[in-house]
């Protein structure tokens, strides 16, 4: 790891003129995955502005909406007495990331840019289009167990990591930010960017533009949430294969179906088909069958993560079951 300069400064403003004007100074929030990715190499910086004494860890409720600032910590938010109650999703996600000590430290913002887990991106001695643009992907030809069925291509098949990204993307929530030319707002829809031939570009952020906030609307009572993450272990580890669902019903007819996948995709997966195969129909065991067959047709698995497909047919069986009080 090469020597860098360190700032703190006190205003958002001022970090992100600091940012903005070299380009290669970047934030430091939780410090929990970029100082890992600069001493293994991954990510250089001459410039780390660190972002931890900025007024944006508040959380607030108003007009149907919860505002977490891009500060606040993992461990905060999931335990906050909105959260568990109105989003429970939210908090299901967020208690099943990384362990305690990482969520103590982990930021929301930090969280939601946090770069793939991909051992090609994190291994320097690998050829990484993300990493290093046009030097290829090694993961191609490499092992593929915990690469992407969707959303890759030719440049890159890395796996999104974030699992509070998954369940942001199932309640529709939008980000803040601040740049060098004003404040925006960009929904989560938006904000993450399919590799296609710019792999190295993650998302719709520019340089030096803060997270100041996320937005989530609080659905109405009544409506189902749930996160499930299958894992190789119990604690520490990402996604094989994740489920974000917010389920509204009348009866046994669906409303509205909101589902979002992680461990299978090169962003947070949101499938408008696999949503529309359920709505307006009974919740039953062969719909639910069904939405999950038009989640994987377009599914692109390899030799190793093949499994993936059949994985999280199962998985979406098992979140949207529980629901259908025993209708097949
Ligand atoms: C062993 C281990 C297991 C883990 N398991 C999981 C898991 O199961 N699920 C999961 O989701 N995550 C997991 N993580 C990842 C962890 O959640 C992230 O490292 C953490 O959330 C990053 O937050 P941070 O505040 O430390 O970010 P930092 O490391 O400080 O920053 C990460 C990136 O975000 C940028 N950044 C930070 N804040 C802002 C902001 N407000 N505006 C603009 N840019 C910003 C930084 O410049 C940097 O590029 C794991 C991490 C470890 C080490």
């Amino acid at each position: 790891m090469r020597d860098f300069s360190y700032v703190r400064p006190d205003a958002a403003a001022e970090a992100v003129r600091l940012v903005a004007r070299s380009a290669d100074a970047t934030f430091v929030a939780g410090g929990t995955d970029l100082l890992n990715l600069m001493k293994d190499g991954a990510e250089d910086h001459a410039l780390v502005v660190d972002i931890s004494r900025l007024p944006l860890a508040g959380i607030e409720e108003s007009g149907g909406r919860l505002r977490i600032g891009a500060m606040a910590r993992m461990a905060d938010v999931a335990l906050h007495p909105v959260v568990p109650k109105r989003l429970p999703l939210l908090s299901q996600a967020l208690l099943a990331s990384a362990s305690p000590q990482v969520r103590t430290m982990a930021t929301i913002g930090g969280n939601l840019l946090q770069r793939t887990r991909c051992w090609y991106f994190r291994g320097t001695g690998f050829a990484c289009n993300k990493r290093e643009p046009g030097s290829g992907c090694a993961a191609l030809e490499g092992r593929s167990r915990w690469h992407a069925v969707l959303g890759g291509g030719d440049h890159c098949i890395a796996v999104h990591p974030s699992d509070l990204a998954v369940a942001l993307r199932a309640l529709d929530a939008t980000v803040h930010t601040l740049g060098p030319d004003g404040a925006r707002t960009v929904s989560l829809a938006d904000f993450y960017r399919e590799p296609g031939d710019t792999p190295h570009i993650d998302n719709a952020l520019r340089h030096g533009e803060l997270i100041t906030a996320v937005e989530v609307p609080l659905p109405p009572a009544g409506t189902h949430q749930r996160y499930l993450k299958l894992r190789d272990r119990a604690t520490f580890e990402f996604a094989v294969v994740s489920v974000a669902a917010v389920l509204r019903t009348r009866g046994r007819i669906v409303e509205e179906a909101r589902l979002a996948f992680g461990g299978i995709a090169t962003q947070p997966w949101r499938s408008a088909e696999a949503e529309a195969a359920l709505r307006g129909k009974p919740l039953t065991e062969r719909n639910i069958a069904a939405a999950g067959r038009v989640l994987v047709r377009d599914a692109q698995p390899r030799e190793d993560n093949e499994f993936k497909v059949e994985l999280v047919q199962r998985a979406l069986q098992d979140v949207l079951g529980r629901y259908t009080g025993g209708s097949r």
